[in-house]
C-alpha cells in the first residue's frame, strides 16, 4: 500500500513537472547546412509551431555525413523534449548505406508525426549547353568522365536522387558532396558543379528566375506548383519507374515523456493547419501530410517500411558506405 502511494505521488510529481513543458526554448536540429530545403522546411515549421507549442524554437543546423552527424546528435540528447530532429527520406536510407551508424532508427527515437513530402528536381548550372532532358543526356554522355553531381553526402536525397539517376542512364559521374545543398545550390550556381538532384523547397525559386537550369522532376506525376508545372517527368522522359519524393518528419530522443510526446505531437498537429504554412510549403511544391502519419505510431511504421523498401534499391544500385 505504501508502495503504491509512493508510486503515485511520483507520477503526480512528475506529470505536474510535464505540464510544464516547455520552459525554456526547443531547440529543432536540422541535420543540413542552413539556407537548404530541410532548412526551409524546418523554419517555416518552427514558424507555425511556435504558438500551439507555447515556447521559442531555435533551428540548430548540425550538418555532414548525409544527415547522420544531426541524427545522432539527437539520438543522444537528454529525452526531456528541449532537443528535437526534423528528418527527411534518409532517416531511412541511411541503415542501408552506413555500416558504423551510431544510433538506431527504430529504437533510438520517439516518433513524433510527419509533416510533407516533396518532390525533386534534377537541375544543371547556368549556361549548361541543354535546355532539356533530351539535350541533358546528350551532352552527359558526350561529357563522360568530366561531370561533376552536387549532393549533400552519402544518405542524403540528393545522393540517393543522384545515385538513381546515374544508374538508370548508365552513366557514373564524380559526385561532390556538401554538408546540405544549400551550400551546393552556392556552387552550382557559380558553375563549380554541373548538375544536382534537390528537392523543390530548395529549386523551386531558382527555377523561377531563370538562374539554374531545370530539366525534369522525380515523381511519376507532373507538379501543380506554376513555377514546375512544365517540367516533365523523369519517367516520362523514357526513365520508366523513376518515382522519389522526400518526406519529413519530426522526433525526439527515445525515452521522451509520453505527456511531452502528446503535447509536441498535438502541437505539430495544429501547426500543419496553419493556413501560411500549408500557402508558403504549397508555393514550393511541398504536400502537407493530412493523413494517419500524422500520428507517431503510423509514421514509425511508414519509416520501416521507407527503409525496407529502399535499402535493397541501394544495395542493387552497388552503394555502400564506412
Ligand atoms: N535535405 C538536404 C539539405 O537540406 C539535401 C539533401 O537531402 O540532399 O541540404
Amino acid at each position: 500500500m505504501k508502495k503504491f502511494m509512493l508510486a503515485g505521488l511520483a507520477t503526480v510529481a512528475a506529470g505536474a513537472v510535464w505540464a510544464e513543458y516547455p520552459e525554456k526554448p526547443v531547440n529543432i536540429v536540422v541535420p543540413f547546412s542552413a539556407g537548404g530545403p530541410t532548412d526551409k522546411v524546418a523554419r517555416d515549421l518552427a514558424e507555425a509551431l511556435r504558438k500551439p507549442l507555447g515556447a521559442t524554437i531555435v533551428i540548430e543546423n548540425v550538418g555532414g555525413a548525409g544527415g547522420t552527424l544531426g541524427a545522432t546528435k539527437v539520438a543522444k540528447a537528454a529525452p526531456d523534449g528541449y532537443t528535437l530532429l526534423l528528418h527527411h527520406i534518409s532517416m531511412a536510407t541511411s541503415p542501408a548505406l552506413y555500416r558504423n551508424m551510431q544510433y538506431k532508427t527504430l529504437d533510438d527515437f520517439e516518433y513524433l508525426g510527419m509533416v510533407n513530402e516533396v518532390p525533386m528536381t534534377l537541375i544543371g548550372k547556368p549556361g549548361l549547353p541543354a535546355n532539356n532532358y533530351a539535350e541533358l543526356t546528350k551532352w552527359l554522355e558526350a561529357n563522360k568522365g568530366k561531370v561533376n553531381l552536387a549532393n549533400a553526402g552519402l544518405g542524403a536525397a540528393s545522393h540517393l536522387c543522384g545515385l538513381l539517376f546515374q544508374s538508370a542512364i548508365k552513366l557514373d559521374m564524380t559526385t561532390v558532396p556538401y554538408k546540405g545543398t544549400g551550400p551546393a545550390m552556392t556552387d552550382l550556381l557559380g558553375g563549380q558543379v554541373d548538375i544536382m538532384c534537390d528537392q523543390t523547397t530548395n529549386t523551386t525559386s531558382q527555377i523561377e528566375s531563370g538562374k539554374v537550369k531545370a530539366f525534369a522532376v522525380t515523381t511519376t506525376k507532373r507538379l501543380s506548383t506554376p513555377a514546375l508545372s512544365k517540367l516533365p517527368t523523369l519517367d516520362e522522359s523514357g526513365l520508366k519507374g523513376f518515382n522519389v519524393s522526400i518526406w519529413h518528419g519530426v522526433y525526439a530522443p527515445k525515452g521522451t515523456p509520453k505527456a511531452i510526446v502528446d503535447k509536441i505531437n498535438a502541437a505539430l498537429k495544429t501547426a500543419l493547419k496553419d493556413p501560411e504554412f500549408i500557402k508558403r510549403q504549397e508555393a514550393l511544391g511541398a504536400v502537407i501530410i493530412t493523413d494517419g502519419r500524422l500520428n507517431g505510431a503510423e509514421h514509425k511504421k511508414f519509416v520501416e517500411a521507407e527503409i525496407n523498401k529502399w535499402g535493397p534499391v541501394i544495395k542493387a544500385a552497388g552503394q555502400y558506405a564506412d
